[in-house]
């Protein structure tokens, strides 16, 4: 917070007449036609040390170590800085000329949902937008067929007018836009009818977006003037795709790995198999190697999603989850209890270790959370 006291030149106790004084005084001083452009922040500064010091209350709170003028700050009402500056400034002081009728079209943004396969592989969309384009009627001129602007008879196609404003620092010139003509410098006698003499009207088109493989939740896709066409058909702005990424019934994404569980019987994890697992790429054979155990992670290089930025792609990480046979029969039983004894497992000794969260663990609680 700067100090407002120094930035004025008076003590901490100066009287209100003090305080306006050294602010005539400044103000006199650091004005744009006197001291030129580069005084400007410094008679800002000035400024707005004089708004919160010449408000007792603002004062006031100021004293006691808030700033009135910060933003959220409390407003107090009366004489704003805004005002004190516009005051001098007129607002559009560096305006020097009538401001063109065409001025560039604002940038859009829609967002675009893409499935995980698609964000894996890059896809060509065809995506529905709605904007302003050019109306087709005026070219953009905004006037109606077969007439044309004229030249503005309250500032002769200046765009602006001056007006002297008395002020407590005397009169000061002020210039302003030209209210005949909204500072444009002419007039529409007969605004187009089609768009009301806008330039532009809204209209929706169907574009093709190319989505590169490797997008993500939160991507934007930037089409170079595919936007908002301005005021007056003025070259439009850009368009932003949004991505937002649908989430895939058996893949959760994690970067640009993949990541899945596959459920195994006891059985198959200690005798081996090989599983054919349906990925993004098709059919792919998985080798459950012998004495797989809970939580063992099969990398499949290479499966995973693209890159966004270099080629390549991400790898599919399989989690092997382990099924314990439940509900068996006699003969499953007696076969169970043979393997036991022949291991000696019938009556295993307890054999405690500290629980360590793996990586899988947490993994699995996502996939446990988003599938109920
Ligand atoms: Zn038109
Ligand atoms: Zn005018």
């Amino acid at each position: 917070m700067s100090d407002y006291y120094e930035t004025l030149g008076v003590a901490r106790d100066a009287s209100q007449d003090q305080i306006k004084k050294a602010y005539r005084r400044l103000a006199r001083e650091l004005h744009p036609d006197v001291a030129g452009p580069d005084a400007e922040d410094r008679f800002k500064d000035v400024s707005r040390a004089y708004e919160v010091l010449s408000h007792p209350d603002k004062r006031q709170q100021y004293d006691l170590g808030s700033d009135p003028s910060a933003p959220g700050g409390g407003q107090g009402g009366g004489f704003g800085f805004q005002d004190i500056f516009e005051t001098f400034f007129g607002g559009g002081a560096q305006q020097s000329g009538p401001v063109p009728r065409s001025r560039r079209g604002q940038d859009a943004l829609v967002r675009l949902d893409v499935e995980l396969a698609e964000a894996t592989f890059g896809a060509r969309r065809e995506l529905q937008v709605d904007t302003a384009v050019v109306c087709g009627t005026c070219s953009g001129s905004c006037c109606a067929p077969g007439t044309s602007p004229r030249t503005c008879e309250t500032c002769h196609g200046r765009g602006t007018v001056q007006r002297v404003a008395r002020s407590f620092l005397g009169q000061v010139m002020t210039t302003q836009p030209c209210a005949a003509c909204q500072g444009f410098g002419t007039v529409i006698p007969e605004p187009c009818p089609e768009c009301s003499g806008e330039g532009r009207v809204r209209s929706r088109r169907t574009i093709t977006v190319n989505v590169p493989a490797g997008v993500d939740t939160g991507t934007r896709i930037k089409l170079t003037s595919q936007g908002e066409v301005g005021p007056g058909g003025g070259p439009a702005g850009d368009l932003y795709v949004e991505i937002r990424e649908r989430n895939h019934e058996t893949f959760v994404r994690r970067g640009d790995d993949l990541h899945c569980t596959l459920q195994v019987p006891m059985t198959a994890a200690a005798l081996g198999t090989v599983l054919q697992l349906e990925t993004l790429d098709g059919e792919q054979e998985v080798d459950l190697r012998p004495g797989t155990q809970p939580g063992q992670v099969i990398t499949l290089k290479g499966l995973g999603v693209g890159h966004l930025h270099g080629g390549g792609r991400g790898d599919l990480d399989v989690h092997v989850e382990i099924q314990v046979p439940t509900g068996l029969d006699e003969e499953q039983e007696e076969l169970l209890r043979s393997l036991a004894r022949a291991r000696g497992e019938e009556r295993p000794e307890p054999r405690l270790s500290a629980a360590h969260p793996s990586v899988f663990g947490r993994l699995r609680d996502k996939f446990a959370g988003r599938q109920g």
